[in-house]
């Protein structure tokens, strides 16, 4: 290790240089030249020192440094620590990026490098494999050049890359694969595509499962209810245990059909592949329809509801899927809160959107229950839920419905005071001029 030559140790040597010149120049009695004549050759030492420096740094091909005296050797020793300290730094800054190549390429995904302008600066192996990207021929090249399909190109381009997206294969239209786009570095953009086939496959053959069970058991059950139906209105002269197992039948039976009807609807809205931008809702006759359907729930329970209605806002979307999500919450709020509630309905524009929440005071929700309130079946109080005739897909009907209508599902809950459920249709579904 070299330490910078001392400021005292050249001032020294330089006044014992102008000291002996000084001497000099008394012995030959003229102080003036031998001083000029002294510092001329200290100058030209110098110059003679920087032009050696000047071609060791631009055109020797040695990294050690050529042999100097005094604070030359130091300048030069000083470069070549620096030299050699920029060399380390590479070389691990080298190993670095080799490592993570090394990583990328045993990853089981495709994992593409691109810029800020979708240009690709380096992509694994399996990236060649399964996007068909021919390295290094490809490198510079724009993604979207290579991945043509529609819906990828407009992933990239909206930049919003909070969700990866599901779209088949370039190379082979019989896989699935899922696209995640996430920053990388300051202004890069890492691509991770992964086969998603077998999952998407299992999803397909759950929900044709989940859709076919239910339409078959729908027949059975209408043959039975229609049975029990008969046999309720004949049975008065019957004993009462019978009749009371009658009855009984009578109502699981039409909580089966009602749990069938759900299924069938959540999977009608999960394969639904209905444009929601086709067709203008009126909602305000909605809720005129709703408000008459909440009135006649309502008989046992009076509860106060107020419909605060903007009678001049519609929107684009899926009636039947919006009708199911809008009356799933308000007849929630009746069915869970207690008698001689307070319930609000509100449907209003928003500066993002349209907004709809139905509030009611009622007894609350555990924070704890909360997340998990849209997942299918899941009930707070399983026995109270049973007894209102729920089945535990309502809100999860909602969660879909809402998806598919690009909004957000949030719900507010404080125990003991009430809940709020509400979602924001976006500016893009609000239609303008429609009175
Ligand atoms: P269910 O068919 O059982 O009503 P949902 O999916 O509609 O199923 O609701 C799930 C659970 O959320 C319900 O079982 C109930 O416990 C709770 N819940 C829904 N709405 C309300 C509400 N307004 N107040 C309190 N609890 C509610």
């Amino acid at each position: 290790m070299y330490y910078p030559q001392s400021w005292s140790r050249t001032a020294k040597r330089f006044c014992v240089y102008i000291f002996v010149s000084l001497l000099i120049g008394l012995y030959i009695d003229n102080i003036t030249l031998a001083l000029l004549i002294a510092l001329a050759v200290l100058l030209l030492v110098n110059y003679v020192h920087l032009y050696r420096l000047t071609k060791w740094l631009w055109q020797s091909r040695t990294m050690s440094p050529p042999s100097a005296p005094g604070i030359w050797h130091h300048i030069y020793e000083g470069v070549y620590h620096l030299q050699r300290r920029n060399r380390n730094k590479r070389k691990n800054l080298g190993q670095l990026v080799k490592r993570f190549r090394e990583g990328s390429e045993a990853l089981p995904d495709a994992v593409v490098v691109i810029d800020s302008n979708a240009r690709i600066i380096w992509c694994n192996r399996n990236a060649r494999i399964e996007l068909g990207l021919r390295w290094p021929d490809d490198n510079g090249r724009r993604i979207d050049n290579l991945i043509r399909n529609p819906e990828f190109v407009e992933y990239l381009e909206a930049g919003n890359f909070q969700y990866p997206i599901e779209i088949p294969a370039p190379t082979n239209p019989f896989k699935t694969f899922e696209y995640r786009m996430m920053q990388y570095g300051e202004d890069q953009l890492l691509l991770i595509v992964r086969d998603v086939s077998r999952v998407s496959h299992l999803e397909e053959m759950r929900k044709d499962f989940v859709a076919n069970v239910s339409h078959e058991l729908k027949t059975p059950l209408t043959v039975i209810n229609g049975y029990l139906e008969v046999l309720e209105s004949s049975v008065e002269d019957t004993q009462p245990i019978v009749q009371k197992a009658i009855s009984e039948m009578g109502a699981q039976s039409q909580r089966m059909r009602a749990l069938i009807e759900d299924l069938l609807i959540l999977s009608r809205i999960e394969s639904s592949s209905e444009r929601i931008f086709e067709k203008v809702i009126d909602m305000p006759s909605m809720f005129k329809q709703l408000n008459a359907e909440a009135a006649a729930l309502n008989k046992d329970k009076q509860h106060k509801i107020e419909f605060n209605i903007d009678q001049d806002l519609c929107v684009y979307g899926v009636e039947t899927e919006l009708r199911s999500a809008c009356s799933n919450l308000i007849f929630n709020a009746i069915h869970y809160t207690p008698n001689q509630g307070h319930i609000q309905v509100i449907w209003k524009r928003r500066a993002n959107g349209a907004y709809f929440a139905v509030i009611d005071n009622g007894e609350g929700i555990e924070d704890k229950h909360l997340r998990r309130l849209t997942e299918r079946f899941y009930r707070v109080d399983k026995a109270r839920s049973r007894k209102t005739g729920g089945s535990g897909l309502g809100l999860s009907i909602v969660k879909h419905v809402l998806h598919h209508h690009n909004a957000n599902f949030e719900i507010e809950s404080t125990l003991g005071k009430g809940s709020e459920f509400s979602f924001v249709l976006p500016q893009e579904l609000v239609a303008e001029n429609n009175n």
